[in-house]
């Protein structure tokens, strides 16, 4: 079985050596504090990124997903472990010797400063000739469309437009590697999805750029990351692209983090190629068991993991369905989730999602139909109900 954790390094000819990762954590623990106080926020974290991909750091809030774009950065300093660059060890190395574009939630554009000397400030810094300058900052402010504002002061924008003159600042440098940490927090809703687009575009237009993107936002990742690295507890939990950890999530973490989960506990019953039978309580169902990096034991406790636009709710009886009781409704525009109480599932709630507005009253009984297949089965670490 392969190591998850590393790609294939490009195969090449004669006695050339094989292309270094453009980032490596090599085991990496970055400690906070110290004696007693001392928390770890990264823990024995390795990742390779190849030259090119956008890997999203993907976990909830203080699962150290910045920390690890932090000692990439040279911002923090890990305990233990090596940051390399292209195969070059920058543990050591001050943050602006990196030649990292950093973008961080905040924008941190300085105030007094026109757009045109925010994304040239980095150049100056490095000495860059003048009419290099102009052309590099002419070019960085075309790639995020804000080439019409180079003379307006930052608090003369909104805040998307502080956001696109951040970006253009960190591309002005031409780096590498470009790191983005939470870059559209800070941004409503609505601009954010747009603003969703505009770096996908960006992402495609330099596809030499390696991108690491610290978010705790699933839809953003799925949408920009060619692989997804999930985090909890300062560790790395799963990586893989984001349609293999949707589909055929590694563990009840990753399932669940990543667009929401049913984790129904049931016995892995017999086991046909990528198909199997389950049971849950006294009832069975055909699961789909993803091959081949699991083997799925008869006899195994497992988690079928269903999600929630899956579930059809229907009336009482109906058939193929088990009956429920509804224990909570949410109207949410296009859909209405209802959580609900199957007979025969104790101590466990499930959630469905209804196209549209549909009224069920709160302890009113309705009919749940899984769909068939019956969800993915997902390993338990833990113990299953
Ligand atoms: P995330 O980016 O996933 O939200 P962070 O990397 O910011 O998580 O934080 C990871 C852990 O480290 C958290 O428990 C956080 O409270 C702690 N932490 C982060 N920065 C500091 C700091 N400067 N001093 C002490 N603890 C910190």
């Amino acid at each position: 079985m392969s190591n998850p954790l590393t790609t294939p390094t490009a195969r090449v000819s004669g006695t050339a050596a094989p292309a270094q990762p453009s980032i490596a954590f090599d085991r990496v623990t970055v400690s906070y504090g110290r004696g007693k106080k001392s928390t770890d926020a990264l823990l024995d974290f390795t990742l390779r990124v190849e030259r090119g991909e956008t890997i999203a750091l993907l976990g909830p809030s203080g699962s150290g997903k910045s920390t690890a774009l932090k000692a990439l950065a040279g911002f923090v300093r890990p305990s233990a472990g090596r940051v390399r660059l292209s195969g070059r060890d920058v543990t050591d190395l001050p943050p602006a010797k990196r030649g990292i574009g950093v973008v961080v939630q905040s924008y941190a554009l300085f105030p007094h400063m026109r757009v045109r000397d925010n994304v040239a400030f980095g150049l100056k810094a490095r000495r860059i000739p003048k009419a290099q300058i102009t052309e590099r900052v002419s070019d960085a402010l075309a790639m995020v469309s804000m080439s019409d504002y180079a003379s307006r002061l930052p608090r003369e924008l909104s805040g998307g437009q502080q956001q696109r003159v951040a970006i253009a600042r960190a591309l002005a440098i031409r780096p590498d590697v470009l790191l983005l940490d939470e870059p559209l927090a800070a941004l409503d809703a609505a601009l954010r999805q747009s603003m969703v687009i505009e770096l996908q575009r960006l992402r495609d237009a330099l596809p030499d750029t390696t991108m690491l993107y610290v978010t705790h936002d699933q839809s953003e990742a799925l949408a920009l990351a060619s692989r997804v690295a999930v985090m909890r507890d300062a560790q790395l939990v799963d990586i893989g692209t984001a349609d293999e950890l949707w589909s055929r999530p590694p563990s009840s973490f990753t399932a669940g983090f990543l667009g929401g989960a049913n984790l129904i506990g049931c016995t892995v019953g017999r086991v046909s190629g990528t198909t199997a039978l389950v049971s849950v309580g006294d009832k069975m169902f055909t699961g789909s068991a993803p091959a081949p990096t699991r083997r799925w034991a008869p006899g195994t406790r497992a988690w079928l993991c269903i999600r929630p636009h899956e579930m059809e709710v229907t009336t009482l009886w109906a058939a193929g369905s088990l009956a429920a009781r509804v224990t909570g409704s949410v109207w949410r525009g296009a859909t209405t989730r209802f959580t609900l109480a199957v007979d025969g599932l104790p101590d466990q709630l499930l959630e469905a999602d209804v196209t549209g507005r549909v009224e069920h009253p709160i302890e009113s009984r309705v009919g749940v139909r899984f769909p068939n297949p019956t969800g993915v089965l997902v390993e338990a670490a833990g113990p299953t109900r």
